[in-house]
């Protein structure tokens, strides 16, 4: 079997990666082990940002629009904020992944599911990709495979940055806002995203500590019904271009594979989509040095993510601090950079350094 580009993993980065190269002509086979539609564990929560990435058709697939925001500190204040526009839309995983699979397949990409990657050698000028059934030959190899992906450890790449994050899904709950907690652990939040009739209830933390206890707790402050089916897994981030992992050569890695997820929000669909369509570009454009022109393209985004890292530090450090920022406008400002109106970058220089110095004066 002989493709100029494979692709493994089917989450959001892969169908990315794999419909952009179609579309530039490429011959393209995506592989993924589970049968799809399959489960992710994920709140599902789409910045609108992202919208101006996704192909026509994605409105269908929201479940819910999201106009405004809670945010709470220890289970105790309170800061609520409307949005003017919408700021995020809920999806559920199962659908909206297979969702961006069917408008790769679209575009004359070949699918195998229930197939495993195990390994990939380069022969010749080529790749020869092995899975469980079969091999095949190809030019380009791009590594989708989330978290724990296969192709960067097959690159040499060991050290990730990761969320712990557990999860349940609450029955009833409805509404159009989300709800933020910080104070409940060291670094990270709990929160409550409504999904269709019900909610996705889950807490992230990247520091060491009891995180089913505290969840445990909060979910208790969230809602008299025992939370049932808690399911854990891990989120990377990355705070500097020393936590991304790009690839090396013709093997590009994007989303989750790549490490690219915010380090302040957890959040990671936009990232993957972002970087499965900059890796396409990249191959086309630069056949020969694919991974070169792939980190160039995606510099300034790296960049954006280190100024969300110096938030995030901030913030997680001084968590009352960081609640008192968004009553006092805070949330507002978020709200744009969900929308796409604001950067990290920009975010910082408005609004951290200034409060932080203030609070040292005082
Ligand atoms: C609890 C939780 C909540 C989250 N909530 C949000 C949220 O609300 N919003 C947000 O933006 N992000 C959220 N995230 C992060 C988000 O889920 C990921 O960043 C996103 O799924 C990354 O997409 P991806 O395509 O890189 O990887 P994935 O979606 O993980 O897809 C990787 C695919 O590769 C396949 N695969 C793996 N190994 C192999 C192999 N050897 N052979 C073949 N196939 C393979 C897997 O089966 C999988 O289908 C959350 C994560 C967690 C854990």
């Amino acid at each position: 079997m002989r493709y100029d580009a494979v692709v493994i993993g089917a989450g959001p980065g892969g169908s990315s990666a794999a419909r952009s190269l179609a579309q530039k002509g490429l011959k393209v086979l995506l592989i993924e082990r589970k049968t799809l539609p399959r489960f992710k564990l994920c709140a599902g929560c789409l910045s609108a940002r992202t919208s101006t990435l996704l192909p026509e058709g994605w409105r269908k697939k929201v479940l819910n629009t999201i106009r405004g925001g809670i945010l709470g500190f220890k289970g105790g204040l309170e800061t609520h904020l409307r949005a003017k526009d919408d700021i995020a839309f809920i999806v559920d995983r199962r659908d909206f992944d297979l969702f961006l699979v069917e408008k790769a397949l679209e575009e004359g990409v070949d699918l195998l599911q229930e197939e495993e990657f195990l390994t990939f050698q380069e022969e010749r000028g080529s790749y020869r990709v092995v899975t469980n059934r079969r091999t095949i030959i190809c030019d380009f190899l791009v590594g989708a495979d989330g978290v724990h992906s296969k192709v960067a450890r097959l690159l040499g790449y060991r050290k990730r940055k990761l969320f712990r994050s557990v999860e349940f899904f609450l029955e009833s709950y409805g509404g159009d806002e989300v709800r933020i907690d910080i104070g409940f652990v060291k670094r990270g939040y709990g929160w409550v995203f409504p999904k269709g009739e019900g909610a996705s209830v889950g807490m992230a933390t990247a520091e060491k500590e009891d995180l089913m206890k505290t969840f445990l707790e909060y979910s208790s402050y969230i809602t008299e019904r025992v939370p049932q089916k808690v399911l854990g897994w891990h989120i990377p981030y990355a705070e500097g271009w020393d936590d991304v992992s790009l690839g090396k050569e013709r093997v590009l890695l994007v989303g989750d594979a790549a490490g690219l997820v915010d380090p302040l929000l957890g959040e990671g669909i936009y990232y993957a989509i972002k970087s499965g369509q900059l890796a396409g570009r990249a191959v086309v454009e630069s056949p020969s040095h694919p991974s070169t022109l792939y980190r160039e393209l995606l510099r300034s985004t790296v960049d954006d993510l280190i100024y969300a890292g110096k938030i995030a530090r901030l913030a997680y450090r001084f968590q009352k601090t960081a609640f008192r920022m968004g009553s006092l406008g805070g949330l507002d400002l978020f709200y744009m950079l969900l929308r796409g109106e604001e950067s990290y970058r920009s975010l910082y220089r408005k609004g951290w350094k200034k409060f932080i110095k203030s609070l040292f004066v005082a």
